[in-house]
């Protein structure tokens, strides 16, 4: 299998550890918020490498964190703290905030088909872990206290700025103008490993420490929770591309400091997911959950269609009308593979044939748009239809699209569907007596996208599918 290493920059052999077996870890969501569509792309695609794993016959354990302690609102320590932000929005506490954003995550995981992984830990649940660490980093002398916090000392490493093509000094530099920097910090780039002197006098979450009352930084969470679970050495670490300075350097810096040897050998990191306006981040405004989309009557499995269609490193644009072509395309393919017959025997040859073709794609370094195009392929194959079903529901263990479940639950995306439409009809009603008839003019055509047409009739409008 090939994947391509952000630490090399290059595409190389994946070779693990263990013969056979992965350890794999994946930097989970900050749970302050809903987790977006752009975050759920870096997801999916990190769901869909797993399963190649699984599907390839290595035994993968993979490891997510949770973030719900320590981590700012600009990723070099400076700015608001994400969860106090989070519970002042909301009125509730942080552990509220945490407990309902991490359910809400995983309810989109679920809707998209993506696998829990096989340990998922809130930072706040490894402080003793946190605590270990950095003494360890203090006594070996790659830690320092100022200002009552404890920083890591970047000018302490050979080499700090490891994935080099990522032009990381200036990325940080070009990070946010409107953050004080913080003057205890002996080297621009050094971080945060335990606060004691927060900014935020209401900070809520606090422990005691060696170094006073406080809380840990956000790198170290990832550093000691994967050693939690995976031990010294790891195979893959992924994450979005905007992990990549300054939180995987500076867990690679914490984590090679504190085991004296090398840590992790594959770095994963998907392409963002933008909009019109640029990258979708959560501080935009509203945000585009998996469950809105739900809501606006599409099946969040085309969404992950979408997502399988591009690769992983390329960047991504997402617009509802570039959705609404796939939901055209996904319908069809849908179609075609619930027409198939359960019509005889397995033909082995040609499904060995396909399957080695699919697989072939999938170690191409995921290359799951050409994994589709095998799909493809197996539905014009001079083969019969038990064939094609059989291979059909091999690879959708990893493409995750359903193709082959009829749904059941038919009626009740009816009666969501409804009540979306409605809604959308008071919202237009409500428009055209506030005279914006651009505004009502979008929502008609909205639905029209979608196949809803709406009439004007003496009792009202009424709505049918087109
Ligand atoms: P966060 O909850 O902000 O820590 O982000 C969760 C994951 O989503 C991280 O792996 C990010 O790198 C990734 N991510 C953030 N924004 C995007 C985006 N627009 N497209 C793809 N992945 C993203
Ligand atoms: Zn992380």
């Amino acid at each position: 299998m090939k994947l391509y290493n952000s630490l090399t920059r290059k595409t190389e052999e994946f070779v693990p550890n263990v013969p056979g077996k992965v350890a794999m870890y994946t930097c989970g969501p900050t749970v302050y918020h809903y987790a977006h569509i752009g975050n759920m792309r870096s997801y999916i695609c990190e769901d869909v490498l797993e399963k190649t794993l699984r599907y390839l016959g290595f035994d993968v354990k993979r490891v997510m964190n949770i973030t719900d302690v320590g981590h700012l609102s600009d990723d070099g320590d400076n700015g608001e703290d994400k969860m106090v932000k989070g519970a002042e929005r909301e009125h509730k506490t942080v552990m509220e905030i945490a407990e309902f954003y991490t359910k809400a995550f995983f309810d989109d995981c679920a809707l998209v088909n993506i696998k829990r992984p096989d340990v998922v830990e809130p930072a706040t649940n490894c402080i003793p872990e946190f605590q270990n660490m950095i003494k360890v980093l203090l006594d070996k002398g790659y830690a320092y206290k100022a200002g009552e916090n404890v920083y890591f000392d970047t000018s302490k490493l050979k080499d700090y700025y490891v994935f080099g093509n990522q032009n990381e000094q200036e990325l940080l530099i070009g990070a946010r103008d409107d953050v004080t920097e913080d003057t205890n910090k002996r080297n621009k780039n050094d971080f945060v490993l335990w606060f004691t002197k927060s900014k935020f006098a209401q900070q809520a979450l606090k422990w005691d420490s060696p170094w006073g009352v406080g809380y840990p930084g956000w790198h170290i969470e990832c550093s000691c929770i994967s050693m939690k679970h995976l031990g010294e050495y790891m195979d893959i670490h992924c994450g979005g591309v905007d992990n990549i300075f300054p939180h995987h350097t500076n867990e690679i810096a914490q984590s090679e400091s504190f085991t004296g040897h090398k840590w992790c050998n594959y770095w994963f990191h998907v392409q963002h997911l933008n909009d019109r306006g640029g990258k979708m981040s959560k501080s935009k405004g509203a945000i585009l959950t998996v469950s809105v989309l739900k809501e606006k009557g599409y099946d969040p499995l085309v969404y992950r269609f979408f997502c399988l269609q591009s690769h992983y490193r390329k960047p991504l644009e997402f617009s509802f009308e570039i959705l609404d072509n796939t939901v055209a395309a996904y319908n069809k393919l849908k179609k075609r593979v619930l027409e198939l017959k359960d019509d005889g025997a397995v033909d082995k040859a040609v499904f060995d044939e396909y399957k080695q073709r699919f697989s072939d794609a999938l170690s191409d370094d995921i290359n799951t748009s050409m994994a589709l195009t095998v799909l493809y392929d197996v539905l014009k194959a001079p083969t019969n239809d038990a064939t094609k079903l059989a291979l059909i529901n091999d690879f959708d263990y990893v493409l995750g699209l359903d193709l082959s479940v009829r749904k059941e639950e038919e009626g009740e995306e009816d009666s969501e569907l409804a009540a979306y439409v409605e809604e959308q009809i008071a919202l237009r009603k409500e428009a055209k007596k506030a005279k914006d008839f651009a505004k009502a003019d979008a929502i008609r055509n909205e639905l029209a996208a979608r196949g809803i047409i709406l009439e004007d009739t003496r009792e009202g409008v009424k709505w049918r599918k087109a």
